[in-house]
C-alpha cells in the first residue's frame, strides 16, 4: 500500500481511590445522580483543593511501571474552558511537569514510547435525555491518571494490544479496573497518514467517544480509510476532533481542535508545588505488584506452556484463582490444564478442585471421574470427597477385581476373544474399553491393560 498510518493514543483512567481528587467525596460507581459532592467538586467559590496522597501514589505506581522518568517536584496546573459539566471553568491538571515523562511499555515485542503520564481531576457527567442535558456532578473530580504515548503506533491492531496491554497492567497495579464499558478507561487515538518513505508526519485527527475495544478498533480503521481517500484525491487533511458515532460505524467532526493557548494554562494558586521525596518513591517501588510480564516469564520458568502462561496472566481472576490451586496440588501444568481447560465463568473453592487434581494424580479416582465430579462441585456445592463417596467413584485398581471383569467381557464378546486370542491385538483397544464400560468407567485403564495382556500371555 502507498499509504502507512501514524497513532498515538492518549489514555484516560480513572483511579480507584475511596475520595475524589482534592476533596472527601466518595468515589462510587452507579451512586444516584448527584449525591457525592460537596463545595469543592461543585467548584463554589471560595473553597480550597487539598490533593489525595492515594491518587498520588497510584499515579506514581504507573509511572513506574511504565518505566517513566519521575518529576519529584511538579505543580498543577489550570487548564481553562467553559464547559456546563466543568463548574469551575476549569480543570486541575500537570502541565508542565507531568508526575512521569519518557517512558516505554513493551506490546507483544514493541516498545511504545510514553509521552507523559499525570495526574488530573475528571468532569462532571453530562446525560443528555430527549431535549434535555443532565449533568452528574458524581463524577466531577474523580481522580484520572492521564497517560499519553508517542506515535510509535502503526495499524487498529497495534492499538487494541496497546489497550489490551495497558488494561492489564492497571489491574495489576491495583490502581484501577480500567472498564471500558463502565468508562474507567477511555482512549483517545491521534490518528495520521503519510506517504510510504515520507518522513514528516501527516496532520492528525483525534477521535473520541469510542467506549469498547470494538469501536476503537473500527472508529480508527474508518478514519484511516477517509484520511488515504482524501490524500489520494489531492486533499488535505484538516486537523480536528472527532466523535465515533457507534450505530453509524462513522466518525462526526465534534469541534476544531482547540490550539495549546486557548485553555491559557497556568499555575493553580491554590496548591502547593506536589513533592516527592526520595523515601516515598522507594517506599512506593519497594511494594510494587508482580508485573503481567514479569508474571508470564515465572509461570513458563514453573513449567507452563507459553500458551497456558498467557491466558493465567491477562485473565487476572483465572489467575489468581490457579494460583490458589497451584499451591495445594503443587504441579503447575497439570494443574494449569484443569484451570484452563474446565473451567468455565465459576470457580469451586480452590481446594476442591485441588483435591480432585490430587486424586487423579494418585490414582483415586480417573480422569473423566475427576471431570463429572468437578461439574458436580460446581453445580451443587458440596465437596468433592463428599461426592466421590457417595457415589463410589473411587477408581478400581485391584487386580482380582479386574481380572473378573475382563472375563466378564471375554464372555460377552466371544467371537472377539477367539479373534484377540489368535493374533489380533489391536482388539486389546476394544476389550479396554468393554471393562471401562462395565466397571461404571471406574476401573484403572493401565490396570485393565496390563491384566488382558497377561491373560494373553
Ligand atoms: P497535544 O498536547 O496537542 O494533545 P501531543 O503532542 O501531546 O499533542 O500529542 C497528542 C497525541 O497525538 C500523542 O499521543 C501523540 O503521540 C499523538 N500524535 C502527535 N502527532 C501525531 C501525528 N502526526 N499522527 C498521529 N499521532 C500523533
Ligand atoms: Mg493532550
Ligand atoms: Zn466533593
Amino acid at each position: 500500500m502507498e499509504f502507512e498510518a501514524v497513532i498515538g493514543m492518549e489514555l484516560h483512567v480513572q483511579l480507584k481511590t475511596e475520595t475524589k481528587l482534592f476533596c472527601s467525596c466518595r468515589v462510587e460507581f452507579g451512586a444516584p445522580p448527584n449525591k457525592n459532592v460537596c463545595p469543592v467538586c461543585l467548584g463554589m467559590p471560595g473553597v480550597l483543593p487539598v490533593l489525595n496522597k492515594k491518587a498520588v501514589e497510584h499515579a506514581l505506581r504507573v509511572a513506574i511501571a511504565l518505566n517513566c522518568r519521575i518529576n519529584r517536584e511538579s505543580l498543577f496546573a489550570r487548564k481553562n474552558y467553559f464547559y456546563p459539566d466543568l463548574p469551575k471553568g476549569y480543570q486541575i491538571t500537570q502541565y508542565t511537569t507531568p508526575i512521569g515523562w519518557n517512558g516505554w511499555i513493551d506490546v507483544n515485542g514493541k516498545k511504545i514510547r510514553i509521552k507523559r503520564v499525570h495526574l488530573e481531576e475528571e468532569s462532571a457527567k453530562t446525560v443528555l435525555e430527549g431535549d434535555y442535558a443532565y449533568i452528574d456532578f458524581n463524577r466531577a473530580g474523580i481522580p484520572l491518571v492521564e497517560i499519553v504515548t508517542e506515535p510509535d503506533l502503526t495499524s487498529p491492531g497495534d492499538a487494541v494490544q496497546f489497550v489490551k496491554t495497558l488494561q492489564t497492567l492497571l489491574r495489576y497495579l491495583g490502581v484501577s479496573d480500567a472498564d471500558m464499558e463502565k468508562g474507567q478507561l477511555r482512549c483517545e487515538p491521534n490518528v495520521s497518514v503519510r506517504r510510504r518513505g515520507e518522513e514528516k508526519l501527516g496532520t492528525r485527527r483525534e477521535i473520541k467517544n469510542l467506549n469498547s475495544i470494538r469501536s476503537l478498533e473500527r472508529g480508527i480503521r474508518y478514519e484511516i480509510d477517509q484520511q488515504i481517500k482524501i490524500l489520494s484525491s489531492g486533499g488535505e487533511v484538516e486537523r480536528a476532533t472527532l466523535l465515533w458515532d457507534e450505530k453509524e460505524e462513522v466518525t462526526r467532526p465534534m469541534r476544531m481542535k482547540e490550539e495549546e493557548e486557548d485553555y491559557r494554562y497556568f499555575p493553580e494558586p491554590d496548591l502547593p508545588p506536589l513533592l516527592l521525596t526520595e523515601d516515598f518513591i522507594k517506599e512506593i517501588r519497594k511494594t510494587m505488584p508482580e508485573l503481567p510480564h514479569e508474571r508470564k516469564e515465572r509461570l513458563i520458568k514453573e513449567g507452563l506452556r507459553e500458551y497456558d502462561a498467557d491466558i493465567l496472566t491477562r485473565d487476572l481472576e483465572r489467575g489468581r484463582y490457579y494460583d490458589e490451586v497451584v499451591s495445594l496440588t503443587s504441579d503447575p501444568p497439570e494443574t494449569a490444564k484443569w484451570v484452563i481447560t474446565e473451567l468455565k465463568e465459576k470457580f469451586p473453592p480452590a481446594r476442591e478442585l485441588a483435591w480432585i487434581i490430587n486424586a487423579v494424580k494418585e490414582g483415586k479416582i480417573t480422569r473423566n471421574a475427576g471431570k463429572e465430579i468437578l461439574k458436580e462441585v460446581i453445580e451443587k456445592g458440596k465437596p468433592a470427597e463428599e461426592i466421590v463417596k457417595e457415589k463410589g467413584m473411587t477408581q478400581v485398581s485391584d487386580e482380582e477385581e479386574i481380572r473378573k471383569l475382563v472375563e466378564q467381557a471375554f464372555e460377552m464378546h466371544p467371537e472377539e476373544k477367539e479373534r484377540l486370542f489368535s493374533g489380533e491385538r489391536k482388539l486389546v483397544g476394544f476389550f479396554i474399553g468393554e471393562v471401562m464400560k462395565l466397571s461404571g468407567r471406574r476401573a484403572n485403564p493401565g490396570v485393565v491393560k496390563r491384566m488382558i495382556e497377561e491373560m494373553l500371555g
